[in-house]
């Protein structure tokens, strides 16, 4: 049983830049490589939980979301690094897709994202916690029973450290 790290995506990994689905347009937040490696050389399964309502909004495919998070991981991988699993909701209740524009269990402040996780991995919840940059992340946390932690904009890894330095 291993703990887990929880990261939101846009504005925690990556730069937020509203609907980002392009590689040309990915920015990795300072410190978010050196993060994700420290934390895998630490012992924690590593996951991403993202809301994606691009898709349901037609602005990307669910295809782009895929493709993005597996470009992610191969740029991890040159430095070391690695993204055990990401975790996304391509659902919104407004979307314009039919297929994605439903009422789902996944999207942030739910924390159905989070669950899944918990079901396909070995996870010891109580040390476990995730970092995200809205509220809604938060409450994903609290809803699923683990601590959030709100990264303001940064290093993501010097804040990894403080975190980790004061839940140890
Ligand atoms: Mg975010
Ligand atoms: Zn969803």
């Amino acid at each position: 049983m291993r703990p887990a790290v929880f990261l939101d995506r846009d504005g925690v990994l990556n730069v937020d830049k509203g609907y980002l689905y392009r590689r040309e347009d990915f920015e990795w937040m300072p410190g978010a490589i050196a993060a994700v490696k420290r934390l895998n050389g630490m012992g924690y399964l590593v996951f991403v939980v993202t809301n994606q309502s691009g898709v349901a909004r037609g602005y990307y495919r669910e295809n782009d979301v895929t493709a993005l998070h597996a470009w992610m991981n191969g740029q991890l991988g040159l430095h070391g690094a690695r993204i055990d699993k990401f975790y996304y909701c391509p659902h919104h209740t407004e979307g314009s897709v039919p297929e994605y524009a439903t009422a789902c269990e996944c999207r942030k402040p739910l924390p159905g994202l989070i669950l899944a996780a918990f079901a396909e991995w070995d996870v010891d919840r109580a040390r476990s916690f995730l970092v995200g940059d809205k509220d809604s992340d938060l409450a994903a946390a609290a809803a699923a029973g683990i601590r959030g932690y709100k990264f303001a904009g940064g290093d993501l890894d010097e804040f990894i450290q403080a975190v980790h330095a004061a839940r140890n």
